[in-house]
């Protein structure tokens, strides 16, 4: 018997077959289908497809019989990788390499072998298609035709099958970059908006007491000026987020009308300050409450405003609201912002929307900005399942808007007041966001009881019923989670509120799963949290709990 030689090319060869990663990998009816067809076509008991490497002919399909590998110094195969064409043996028996051979005296008694080198995309043979039969015999030239096209197929199956690798592996390294870059954006936003937002809350109280007028403008301008740092840092973190498919809506009662009105005050000092009108016209009979992402909206809402105040030099700025359609379950409210600002080229409107678009470079020089409000706007609104319209004049003036229809908040069973039916929960390590929380509460007339320290408000809520519990997840001693639990136990009917600006999608999922009763994504709108807590105290707590 006649060992195969190695090929002269051997190493390049075998460097191109394992840039297919197809050794040792579980059968695929692709290739299981393609020696059936050739055992069919040649009318062979007998097919295989497989590869060659250093040691071994591997199989990577077989038809009519069962068989892993064949020691490379055995494989008929291994001689056909040294061929240009096809290698036929008719009669095994009389060949000289051959006739001697266990497989041709033995089990399965191969007589008659044709087999086609599989040729890389590098044009090297790393493997073969072959017949076999147990008799001798000849191919048709049809047959002969016919295995060397089905050979042409495998290998444009293996080229599909490393691209696809090579796909998934891009994919993956891609996949980890965007996600290592979205963790250090969120890191990053994290630790420049936690100061933030104490500015944003100390300025407000300051707000809230009696100062000379002076001083109200220059806390006002810090106000403002922190607001719009918080915006632009928020913006790119969703940026990031929605990058990443990671941003999650809620779906939380709010009220369309203050939520406009809240984005309008928030940029009523620019608009002072640029001598425009900023005005709202509110369809009076959109529905108190709808169920929606007001924090999502309120971004989106500042974003138009504030490129229309920013783009607008004389008149002003309007914000509008109408019902559009109304049924039983949903209203459809179309918002729109109206400027009599510098308008925009109609040959610019379609790209207006992608990312880090300005009209022009000047507009960057003259006005600022960073090109990605617009970028997420859309997308956020395209969360909403609806679509940004833009309609601008230049010199005249533009309208952004769109249309969201939002199901509405059935305000039947009657609610409790909370503000006088009896005490909140409040647990944050941290003491600013203890005292923003008291605060928000105690504005709108309610109780609460604060804790910085977890276990003392466990020890709190042994001896007081409290209507809800707000908690925050993240505190060093004993989390959100584990508090809940011990609360749980402790007031089991008492729905308990999460307090994070973790969103992510792993953290709603554990909230989820932990028996809280509601999510509340901080930095949150007062009215969100006093609209989730008009849903969530209902009369009959003490008996049945509310909707978990
Ligand atoms: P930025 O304002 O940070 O540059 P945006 O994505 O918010 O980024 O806006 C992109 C561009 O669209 C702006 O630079 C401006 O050229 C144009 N634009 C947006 N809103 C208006 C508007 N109301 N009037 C005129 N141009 C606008």
């Amino acid at each position: 018997m006649q060992k195969a030689p190695i090929p002269a090319d051997e190493v390049q060869r075998l460097a191109s077959l394992h840039q297919y990663r197809l050794l040792d990998t579980p059968r695929e009816l692709e290739y299981d289908r393609v020696s059936h067809i050739a055992s069919q076509l040649c009318l062979t008991p007998f097919a295989l497809v497989s590869l060659i490497d250093e040691d071994r002919q591997w199989v990577k399909s077989s038809h009519g019989i069962d068989v892993d590998y064949i020691p490379r110094d055995l494989s008929f195969c291994a001689h056909t990788i040294n061929q240009q064409g096809p290698l036929i043996i008719e009669n095994m028996r009389t060949d000289t390499r051959f006739w001697d051979h266990p497989s041709v005296i033995g089990n399965p008694n191969v007589s008659f072998y044709a087999g086609v080198p599989l040729r890389s995309s590098e044009g090297y043979a790393i493997g073969s298609l072959c017949v076999i039969d147990q008799k001798p015999r000849q191919l048709t030239s049809e047959q002969h035709t016919a295995l060397k096209a089905l050979a042409d197929q495998v290998a444009l199956l293996m080229e599909l099958h490393r691209t696809n690798n090579n796909l998934r592996v891009a994919q993956a390294e891609a996949e980890a970059l965007a996600h290592q870059k979205a963790q250090l954006l969120a890191t990053l936003s994290h630790e420049i908006r936690t100061p933030l937002h104490a500015l944003e809350g100390y300025t407000q109280l300051l707000l809230e007491q009696p100062t000379h007028p002076d001083q109200q403008s220059s806390l006002q301008r810090i106000q403002t000026t922190g607001r719009t740092l918080v915006s632009l840092v928020n913006n790119i973190l969703d940026y990031s987020k929605l990058q990443a498919g990671k941003l999650l809506l809620e779906a939380i009662p709010f009220s369309v009308a203050e939520l406009i009105q809240q984005a309008v005050d928030m940029q009523a000092w620019q608009a002072r300050q640029k001598k425009l009108q900023l005005t709202t016209k509110l369809d009076a009979t959109i529905p108190q409450q709808l169920r929606g992402d007001a924090t999502r909206l309120l971004q989106v809402l500042i974003n138009l405003i504030s490129n229309a105040l920013k783009f607008t030099k004389e008149g002003g700025v309007s914000v509008e609201a109408t019902v559009v359609e109304r049924t039983d379950a949903d209203v459809t409210v179309l918002i729109n912002v109206i400027d009599t600002g510098i308008g925009i080229p109609a040959e610019s409107l379609a790209t207006l929307f992608n990312e880090y678009t300005q009209v022009s470079a000047a507009t960057t020089r003259q006005y600022g900005g960073t090109g990605l409000g617009l970028a997420i706007t859309r997308q956020l609104i395209d969360l909403m399942n609806s679509r940004m319209e833009v309609t601008s004049e230049v010199g005249k003036g533009s309208c952004f808007g769109f249309r969201l229809t939002l199901p509405t908040v059935d305000l039947t069973p009657p609610t409790v007041d909370w503000r006088t039916a009896g005490k909140l929960l409040a647990v944050d390590d941290s003491p600013f966001n203890t005292k923003m929380l008291v605060h928000a509460i105690l504005q709108q007339g309610g109780q609460v009881d604060a804790f910085n320290d977890p276990v003392v408000a466990l020890d709190a809520a042994r001896q007081t019923p409290y209507l809800s519990m707000l908690l925050d997840l993240h505190m060093p001693e004993l989390d959100g989670y584990e508090l809940a639990g011990e609360l749980r136990s402790i007031q089991p009917d008492t729905p308990i509120i999460a307090l994070s600006a973790d969103d992510s999608i792993e953290t709603l999922e554990k909230v989820r799963t932990s028996g809280f009763d509601g999510f509340l994504r901080k930095p949150f709108l007062p009215q969100q949290l006093m609209h989730l807590l008009d849903e969530l105290i209902k009369p009959a707590q003490g008996m049945a709990r509310g909707s978990a």
